[in-house]
């Protein structure tokens, strides 16, 4: 569960209120859209909800950790239960696709037999089976960011954040990523995904968080242009 209560970010170093008296609650596998303009505090939440920064006033509580309260021992821990899925991929060039996803199991000391089984597993759920000998250079931005979704969830999160995940790729594909982070939900994790790409966010609708100017200014489900239900969970 991700909740943030009576929430304010204030930056010093620029005087400027990046979220003003937020509150939003996430429960336990729901996808949300969170979309607002340049400027409006969408990277400030994404780095309150990862730890990397704490609120001026308020609390955040994500997969039961208190943020503010997170000893520094606990931290890694508390990030293993995120999966995040980046705008630039940030896969390892030197690394082939088997190797990218079995890397981040391996730095959670996961053991080898079950790395074997479980890297074919999540590139076959996102439908690069056929790829893991291949290196990042040799895929397209939407097979890429398919790794990324893969290396994301290679870990079973209890939560995944995609940072504008649609921003480097083909528009035409984008649709297709949405679709496999939809899919990842349906297995029960939850999904928060930033986008200022509207299109997108009309077609697939269900929730969607809207900011500006670091508040909350709409937080409901919108039917989308897809048939699929406005919680996001229905069949397209
Ligand atoms: P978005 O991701 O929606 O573009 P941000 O959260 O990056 O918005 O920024 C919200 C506001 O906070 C902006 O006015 C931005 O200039 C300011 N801001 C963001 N990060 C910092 C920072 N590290 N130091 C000072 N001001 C910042």
């Amino acid at each position: 569960m991700v909740e943030l209560k009576n929430v304010d970010v204030f930056y010093k170093e620029s005087g400027v209120d990046a979220l003003r008296d937020v509150n939003i609650r996430i429960n336990d596998g729901e996808f949300v859209f969170i979309v607002g303009d340049s400027g409006a505090g969408k990277s400030t939440l994404l780095k309150l909800l990862t730890g990397e920064h704490l609120p001026t006033k308020g609390r955040v509580f994500v997969n039961g950790y208190n943020i503010a309260k997170l000893k520094k021992s606990k931290m890694p821990k508390f990030r293993r239960s995120i999966g995040m899925v980046f705008q630039d991929f940030r896969l390892i060039p030197g690394m082939t696709v088997f190797e990218n996803v079995a890397f981040v199991l391996r730095v959670v000391d996961k053991p080898k037999r079950f790395i074997r089984q479980r890297v074919p597993y999540v590139l076959n759920l996102v439908k690069l089976a056929d790829r893991g000998k291949s290196y990042p250079s040799q895929l397209s931005g939407g097979e890429r960011q398919r790794v990324g979704i893969a290396r994301a969830f290679a870990t079973d999160p209890g939560l995944i954040i995609a940072d504008e995940p649609t921003g480097n790729i083909d528009p035409r594909l984008s649709y297709e990523i949405v679709e496999l982070l939809m899919d990842i939900n349906r297995c029960g994790t939850t999904v928060i995904m930033v986008t200022h790409e509207h299109d997108l966010v009309q077609y697939f609708g269900g929730r969607i968080i809207n900011l500006k100017k670091g508040k909350v200014v709409f937080d409901d489900f919108i039917a989308g242009r897809s048939s699929a239900s406005t919680s996001g969970e229905g069949e397209k």
